[in-house]
């Protein structure tokens, strides 16, 4: 069959920049992943040399480091969206020297993202869907006017998006995704904004040579990235095991309790309020990220309803692939990899859920 051509563009490097232009003309502010000295973090981005294209990260169990590399080809850093639309630190109000009180107010500005990684775009699905009732998520979610994503054809070694079906390419919820290939890029629109920006572009029409060596390289990207069995056999087997104490035990065994791991998930949601006394006399409360791995989340009215490390760390797992589906339709795990790269102990969150698997069946 026919590759189907007229869906894609192909161009270079200078398209590339003159693709982040044209998004820059047409909001406030760019937002995607951004060169911050020696780190890599989320926020917003000047111009395409702000984003980090020609490094390259090596991640791994407990490992991740940057550098410019041969593929020159970045995943992700522990920042995702969430660092954009949940902010890890939201003031709620202030109350001044005279007892009144400033209610917090919420950014506006209209914003774009660019650059994204499709897992991360799937995230913010599922954040859309938690946190439907959340204004000050809402504040900034509403006001992202435009999505442009990258596909991975070099996915890193903790990524498992193929498995999840949440990469390496991006299907719905953008306005344009582009693929850097060895002989150019290749763009592809996902909504009529995105159609009409590529279209005043300077880009060429795709061959079907073009299209077929994106598709094999898509695929390619797909298989390395596939350890696990479909989410729906993993939330059976999970549902299994919840009562196999010995077993949680063991495979949490290295857990220190850090949070890192919520930290860094983009799905990852809850907060808890602070009160921050200032010495003027005036006294802020923010909502902050919480985690669910550490003790004093379960900490309520005098006693604990996770007080042993292996509860919360088996709550984490069944969190993901079996409460999120049921609450709110999608798996919370989109195989970022990022808990996995960022565990200090390197706890690997496939290996856990194949052992569920290969323990409780499918
Ligand atoms: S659970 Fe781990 S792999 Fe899954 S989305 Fe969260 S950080 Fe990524
Ligand atoms: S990052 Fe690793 S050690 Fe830290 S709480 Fe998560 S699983 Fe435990």
């Amino acid at each position: 069959m026919a590759a189907q051509l007229t869906k894609y563009f192909k161009g270079g490097l200078g398209d590339l920049r003159a693709l982040f232009d044209a998004v820059k003309n047409y909001v406030s502010v760019v937002v995607g992943y951004r060169v911050s000295g020696d780190a890599v973090g989320f926020g917003p981005v000047e111009s395409l040399e702000s984003l980090p294209l020609g490094l390259e990260d090596s991640q791994a169990p407990g490992a991740y480091r940057l550098s410019r590399g041969s593929s020159g080809f970045f995943r992700h850093s522990h920042a995702s969206p969430k660092y954009w639309l949940h902010l890890p630190v939201q003031e709620v109000f202030t109350v001044l020297e005279d007892y009144a009180v400033d209610i917090a107010r919420y950014d506006t500005y209209s914003a774009a993202l660019f650059g994204i990684k499709p897992c991360d775009l799937v995230s913010m699905e599922v954040l859309d869907r938690i946190l439907k009732n959340d204004d000050s998520y809402w504040s900034r979610r509403s006001k992202i006017e435009l999505v442009v994503v990258e596909e991975c054809t070099v996915p890193g070694a903790t990524c498992f998006c193929g498995s999840i079906g949440t990469g390496p390419s991006a299907s719905t919820g953008f306005d344009i995704a582009y693929a850097r290939l060895s002989n150019g890029i290749i763009f592809k629109y996902g909504s009529e904004k995105g159609l009409r920006i590529l279209e005043k572009l300077e880009l060429t029409e795709v061959s079907e040579e073009d299209v077929a060596e994106y598709e094999r390289a898509i695929a390619r990207a797909g298989e390395l990235t596939r350890y696990l069995p479909p989410p729906s056999e993993i939330s059976k087997s999970l549902e299994r095991s919840v009562s196999d104490t010995s077993f949680w035990k063991e495979v949490s065994s290295r857990c220190v309790g850090c949070t890192n791991c919520n930290m860094v998930c983009p799905t990852c949601f809850c907060t808890e309020f602070v009160d921050q006394i200032e010495p003027s006399g005036r006294a802020k409360r923010v909502r902050q990220w919480f985690g669910c791995l550490s003790h004093t989340y379960g900490q309520v009215a005098g006693t604990h309803y996770r007080p042993e490390l292996y509860m919360r760390y088996r709550h984490f797992v069944l969190h993901k692939f079996l409460f999120y589906p049921k609450q709110v339709g999608l798996v919370g795990c989109v195989g970022c990899g990022r808990c996995i790269t960022w565990c200090p102990v390197g706890i690997d969150l496939r290996e856990v859920v194949s052992k569920v698997v290969s323990r409780y069946g499918s």
